[in-house]
């Protein structure tokens, strides 16, 4: 393999092509350093200023004012669904969640061994195609927090709208689709994300905390479960993932070089549109698992007439450099993820394939 292919992965995932080619530089040696990116301490002052600027352009793309914490973890956003409840749930201990698919199920299973649980709302019997309406919540307002996961990475669907919650906080899993378009962050007490989908590399998790919430930890928590280590210490208590927060600075100093997160989300809409309308002009080949007030931006998940036909085209597909086709095995068929990175005449190729492969089999 000698070029770049389309990459279509879940995550980890595809990456700018810019900051990819910064990386490498900076791989062998950090410019008026003399080691590489690789080899400095997390306490070195090289690294405080990549850790301070990527900070600064994520606050800035973001939108983000002082009232906020900004946090770079380690343990996945599979962490964040027990560090959530073990920080915010006491002293009331009860929550409600709005399930959406499969990981927000799997943000439950960790509350539930925290406190009671309220499935305020869910979309499992229709296989999870579609996000429920604020009508169909059933809100508790004494819950400590407001749980929901706003992009579903499985089923390729995502919340078109911010719940509304009144006062109680409202915490969201923005893994996938984080800094895909402009968010009102005064919204939300909490919102987290595993990196490697669209932010950089996997390693990281990115957390945003607004400074009241930190107060609901307990000293009697594990030091290293417990936010108010990672705020009082600025994410330095243990050693980072220095490399994957230097990622995350070239990724956010990218998108802001092209006009930030409202440009971003034209490129966005744009490659969506793209592929939804190759689907609804198929006369049904292509048939999107999402029903259409819930398609994703981020996750394109979708089926063919038969099995066989999607084996075949997943696999005429590879062949032909698009990679990473396949869907989830709870859906089936096929998944395109066209993260941020992922450059639209990557999207142009696949439809005009798509396309090409439905005359051939219909
Ligand atoms: C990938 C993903 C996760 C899990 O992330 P890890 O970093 O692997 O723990 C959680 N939530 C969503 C929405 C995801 O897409």
């Amino acid at each position: 393999m000698d070029k770049r292919i389309y990459n279509f992965s879940a995550g980890p995932a595809v990456l700018p092509e810019e900051v990819l080619l910064e990386a490498q530089k900076d791989l062998f040696m950090l410019p008026g350093v003399g080691m590489s990116i690789l080899e400095i301490s997390h306490r070195s002052k090289t690294f405080d200023k990549i850790h301070a600027q990527a900070k600064e352009d994520l606050k800035k793309l973001l939108n983000l004012g002082d009232n906020y914490d900004l946090l770079f973890l380690q343990g996945g956003a599979s962490l964040q669904f027990s560090m959530v409840p073990l920080n915010l749930m006491p002293p009331v201990n009860k929550a409600d969640y709005l399930v959406t698919g499969t990981w927000s199920k799997k943000a439950v299973k960790e509350a539930k061994r925290v406190g009671t649980v309220n499935i305020a709302a869910s979309t499992e019997s229709e296989n999870f195609n579609r996000i429920p309406k604020q009508e169909e919540f059933k809100l508790d307002s004494e819950a400590a927090y407001v749980h929901y996961t706003s992009n579903n990475t499985i089923y390729g669907t995502e919340w078109h709208y911010v719940p509304e919650v009144g006062n109680v906080p409202l915490v969201c899993d923005m893994s996938s689709d984080i800094l895909s378009a402009p968010i009102d962050v005064n919204k939300y007490a909490l919102i987290y994300a595993g990196a490697q989908k669209n932010m950089g590399p996997s390693g990281v998790t990115f957390v945003i905390i607004r400074k009241d919430m930190i107060e609901r930890s307990q000293d009697t928590l594990h030091t290293m479960l417990n936010y108010k280590t990672h705020t009082d210490n600025d994410s330095l208590y243990n050693t980072p993932s220095v490399f994957g927060i230097y990622i995350i600075g070239l990724v956010a100093k990218y998108l802001l070089s092209i006009g930030g997160l409202s440009e971003m989300k034209k490129i966005n809409q744009k490659k969506a549109d793209l592929l939804y309308s190759c689907f609804d002009n198929s006369n049904g080949f292509f048939k999107g698992h999402a029903v259409p007030d819930s398609r994703s931006i981020m996750n394109i998940t979708f089926r063919l007439p038969s099995e066989e036909l999607e084996k075949k085209l997943i696999a005429d597909a590879t062949a032909a450099g698009f990679d990473g086709l396949k869907g989830h095995r709870s859906v089936g068929g096929l998944r395109a993820s066209i993260y941020n990175a992922f450059p639209l005449k990557g999207v142009e190729d696949l439809v005009s394939f798509m396309e090409d492969f439905r005359k051939k089999n219909s």
